[in-house]
């Protein structure tokens, strides 16, 4: 039986393997591990792509965020925004930090709804963390006047966000600084855990280079305690490679993502674009009336499919303690029944994408 991934990283190794290889073997033979060469290259291209004037390689995306939150002085009793369709790492780095996660609905892009967040807005609050979800811009110019009337600070989790824009410009350069996952499925994916911070902020730039080292300044230099959260030359090589090719496969993404919307349109709600936004289509989501019958239909045809996300944030387990019901987030959980996330990456072939269309209108119901 044909057999559709949800994403084929395999293929893309195959497809730059000798670029790749050079790169893995070179870092080993310089030894340059922790820190180094590799490391500051990969920092200032990807600073220059996204158009800010410092990048910080941390050890993962999660890290990225609660690095920025410690860095700006978040801490206890502060409360933070959060959207509440997103990933947990956006909210899980705001209580490791000591503050408290204020969620807030999401609109029909899926992202933050900026209507309902000044509502959500105490003495406490500190910062607004923006997520770019699925590879969609947030609202950035209603959140980031919210944010300046208040004086909040706003931080970018652009984790699914590589090869977006808004308005011309890059996530990552809106607020006061953004984070990034290299996780090896998001758009710029490393061959493990990676991430990274960009700020225009220098002082900023140079604490969360510290923090994220220890605190040091020195080998045995240390300013004040930090953590160990390093991207590492390795992965640096890596990222500095695919770099290269980013925009091009967040081109095939968008072409992929216009075949879909044609063969769909009549069948399932595909996916909004705000007019001032480029989508890098992380993610392809889709909201199918029965969803779960529809992804067992598509499974049996060997197609994957993701839900993004089954539960939404506020009604984890693990924020049980805040008592929410489905009632304080009607569009989020209204939209936890019925999304779909779609195979999507840059060696999907158009006969894939003819077998996916073909799959989802039988299973919908709007043709045999
Ligand atoms: C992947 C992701 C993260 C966390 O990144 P890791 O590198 O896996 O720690 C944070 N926020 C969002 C929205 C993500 O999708």
């Amino acid at each position: 039986m044909r057999h559709i991934p949800f994403l084929d990283l395999g293929n893309q190794y195959l497809s730059i393997k000798s670029e790749v290889d050079a790169a893995i073997e070179s870092v080993i033979r310089d030894s340059a591990f922790i820190k180094g060469k590799y490391v500051e290259s990969f920092e200032r291209n990807f600073a220059e792509y996204i158009g800010v004037k410092n990048c910080v390689g941390v050890g993962n995306g999660t890290d990225a965020i609660f690095i920025s939150l410690k860095c700006l002085g978040v801490g206890g009793g502060d409360e933070i925004i959060v959207p509440a369709n997103s990933f947990i790492a956006t909210s899980e780095a705001v209580t490791l930090a000591g503050a408290t996660p204020i969620f807030v609905d999401c609109n029909e892009y899926y992202n933050i709804e900026a209507e309902k967040i000044e509502q959500s807005i105490t003495s406490k609050t500190k910062a607004i963390i923006a997520v770019h979800l699925y590879g969609q811009p947030a609202d950035m110019d209603a959140i980031l006047d919210i944010a300046k009337r208040h004086n909040l600070f706003v931080i970018e989790d652009a984790a699914q966000a590589h090869g977006a824009e808004y308005k011309g410009r890059k996530p990552g350069s809106f607020g006061i600084c953004a984070t990034f996952s290299f996780y090896p499925g998001k758009n710029l994916g490393a061959y493990g855990d990676a991430g990274a911070i960009v700020t225009n902020d220098d002082t900023l730039a140079g604490k969360i280079r510290m923090f994220a080292n220890h605190g040091r300044v020195d080998k045995y230099d240390h300013k004040f305690e930090g953590i160990n959260s390093r991207l590492d030359g390795l992965q640096a090589a890596i990222l500095d490679v695919k770099l290269r090719h980013l925009d091009a496969w967040v081109e095939q993404r968008r072409s992929a993502a216009g075949i879909y919307d044609e063969g769909l349109r009549d069948a399932v709600v595909t996916p909004r674009v705000l007019s001032q936004a480029k989508h890098a289509y992380h993610l392809y989501v889709v909201q199918v009336e029965g969803r779960d019958k529809v992804r067992e239909l598509l499974k049996e045809r060997g197609i994957e499919t993701g839900i993004h996300y089954p539960i939404p944030l506020p009604f984890l387990e693990a924020y049980r303690r805040f008592g929410y019901a489905p009632e304080n987030f009607p569009v989020a959980a209204e939209y936890a029944k019925s999304v779909l996330s779609l195979p999507m990456h840059e060696g999907l072939t158009e006969d894939d994408q003819e077998c996916i269309i073909a799959a989802v209108l039988k299973a919908s119901g709007n043709k045999d």
